[in-house]
């Protein structure tokens, strides 16, 4: 415990702004226990609250912000799909810090401008500068270099006008925003502490890298044993292997900004990508199935996009032996909910 008072200090010692509400609840899963025969604990990070929605994302936010802030910014320009949580959540941490939020957004899914739903609703009640992309002709790779080059051309325009613009990439990842979930990966260890209990596994849906990273880089801060079992929500892209190396580079930078010694190497990112099928928001059977059990055995809700095929992941796991019985298993819930209530072709046959 001294050693992660020493951690935590150092932690606490970066720029920061509370945004969320921390520690987030951590409850163990009982009927579901049951049914599987293993221990199965859920880490509410949908529940961190601020614009009722939660979510993953304002682990990285509290230090990205409170970077921004620490240098004189009051402008935050941020990237993702038209649905992204990462981009809602930032709508939300600028709103209650006095910034003004700029969003650009690249359409995977077409959605119908006469019925705007979900996250994208809430950007528009927030007030936040929108900027929509579609890709041409399918090309997705093509939208995201357009949208580089379109908040390029609004950041000068910005900067014109005398704002100070923080740039926050996709998802978040950037080595400030990876601290949140080192971070995170302490508050755990403390719950888990007080329950005697130590965990053999955390399993959580993958994106951008960072929430991995961030706790890859926690594994190694706090010495904890449990293997972390990081399920993809859509093809990273780039070389086999050149993801995880990125992820452990911005681990490493974690490790580095909190002054110790450790450091990991991309064989600490183990990323499974074959329960994503067909694509990043298009959904899958074994998806809508694991959906459907936690909502009639638990009574909880999670997403499609993310959580929903990473808890297909882990059931899987449970199911093949590779997770053996009697296992402790945290399953991280990342939040995203609100996808529930986007656009008919992200939903898959979650009602019957
Ligand atoms: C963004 C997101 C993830 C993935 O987090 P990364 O840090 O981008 O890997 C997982 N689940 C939900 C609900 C998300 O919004």
């Amino acid at each position: 415990m001294h050693a992660h008072a020493a951690i935590q200090a150092k932690i606490d010692a970066l720029p920061r702004r509370s945004l969320a509400f921390y520690p987030t609840p951590l409850h163990k899963l009982e009927r579901l226990s049951g049914h599987f025969g293993v221990n199965l604990y859920m880490k509410r990070d949908d529940l961190s609250g601020r614009g009722s929605f939660g979510g993953n994302k304002m682990r990285k936010l509290e230090f990205l912000i409170g970077d921004a802030i620490a240098q004189g910014c009051d402008t935050v320009v941020t990237f993702g799909a038209a649905q992204s949580n990462h981009a809602m959540q930032t709508v939300c941490a600028c709103r209650a810090c006095g910034l003004s939020p700029v969003l650009f957004l690249t359409t995977v899914v077409d959605f119908d401008p006469q019925d705007v739903r979900a996250n994208m609703l809430v950007n528009e009640i927030m007030g936040a500068e929108m900027h929509l992309i579609p890709p041409q002709k399918g090309s997705v790779t093509d939208a995201f270099k357009r949208t580089q080059e379109l908040a390029a051309k609004r950041i000068g325009e910005l900067e014109a006008d005398g704002r100070k613009v923080y740039v926050i990439p996709v998802g978040g990842t950037t080595s400030v925003g990876c601290v949140g979930f080192a971070n995170a990966v302490l508050e755990l260890c403390g719950q888990m502490d007080a329950l005697e209990i130590s965990p053999d596994f955390i399993a959580h849906s993958t994106g951008s890298g960072g929430t991995m990273a961030g706790l890859v880089a926690g594994k190694a801060l706090t010495q904890t044993q449990a293997a972390i079992l990081s399920f993809s929500a859509f093809n990273p892209g780039g070389e086999e292997g050149e993801h995880a190396a990125f992820a452990a580079g911005m681990a490493n930078s974690v490790l580095e900004q909190v002054g110790v010694p450790q450091r990991v190497g991309a064989k600490d990112c183990t990323i499974d990508q074959n329960y994503f099928a067909p694509g990043y928001e298009l959904p899958n059977d074994l998806t809508d199935e694991a959906i459907k059990l936690l909502a009639r055995e638990e009574g909880i809700l999670v997403d499609p996009v993310y959580s929903g095929k990473a808890l297909a992941g882990l059931f899987d796991y449970i199911h093949k032996g590779t997770i053996a019985p009697g296992s402790n298993v945290v399953f991280w819930h990342t939040g995203g909910v609100v996808a529930l209530f986007a656009e008919k072709e992200i939903l898959g046959n979650i009602r019957n």
